[in-house]
């Protein structure tokens, strides 16, 4: 099956999580699911084999799929994390939740000026999350050569806090 059927038949719907009003999509059964995940890794990848030099995923589901990834391609992962995780000198953005504020962070030596690096998640909401993503890594002078989710809750037009981007989403609910 294409891999957008495979993903809307295993993606698991939670209406009020984690507040009410909130409509939760769960990708834990595809992670499950060894040619789901295979498919899924295989096709965040593929628009932007060749082109970067690491995979990065962001705290926590984008992990399994960085990790994945930098597997698949010969490269390495990187960890985008919450505040306060990485030991070392880090980079820091805030970003705005539905309710409240959130910080990631990144190691600056992590990755050296002039590298590219794919940034991978699971969901693609308002943005708020990948956009700050973006940000950390430019300031260390690291080319973003894409952002690849999964899924991408359309109506909540993420994409336009990714503005000058290649963003590639593999369903589109
Ligand atoms: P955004 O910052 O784009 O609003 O939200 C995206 C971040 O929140 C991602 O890290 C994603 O894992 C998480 N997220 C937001 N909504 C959902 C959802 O419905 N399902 C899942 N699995 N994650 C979500």
């Amino acid at each position: 099956a294409p891999v957008d059927e495979l993903i809307s038949g295993l993606c698991a719907t939670i209406p009020d999580y984690p507040k009410p009003g909130i409509v939760f999509k769960d990708l834990t059964p595809v992670f499950a699911d060894g040619a789901a995940l295979k498919a899924v890794v295989d096709a965040l990848v593929e628009p932007f084999r060749g082109q970067f030099d690491a995979v990065a995923g962001v705290e926590v589901r984008g992990f399994l799929l960085a990790a994945a990834a930098a597997y698949a391609t010969g490269t390495g992962v990187i960890t985008v994390r919450k505040a306060g995780k990485l030991p070392r000198e880090v980079v820091s953005e805030d970003y705005a939740l539905e309710y409240g504020n959130a910080t990631l962070e990144l190691h600056t030596t992590d990755l050296p000026p002039g590298s590219r690096v794919l940034i991978l998640d699971d969901v693609l909401a308002t943005g708020g999350t990948l956009g700050a993503a973006v940000r950390l890594f430019e300031r260390c002078g690291v080319e973003v050569t894409g952002v690849g989710v999964v899924l991408e809750l359309g109506e909540l037009d993420g994409r336009s806090a990714l503005k000058g981007h290649r963003v590639s989403s593999l369903l589109r609910l």
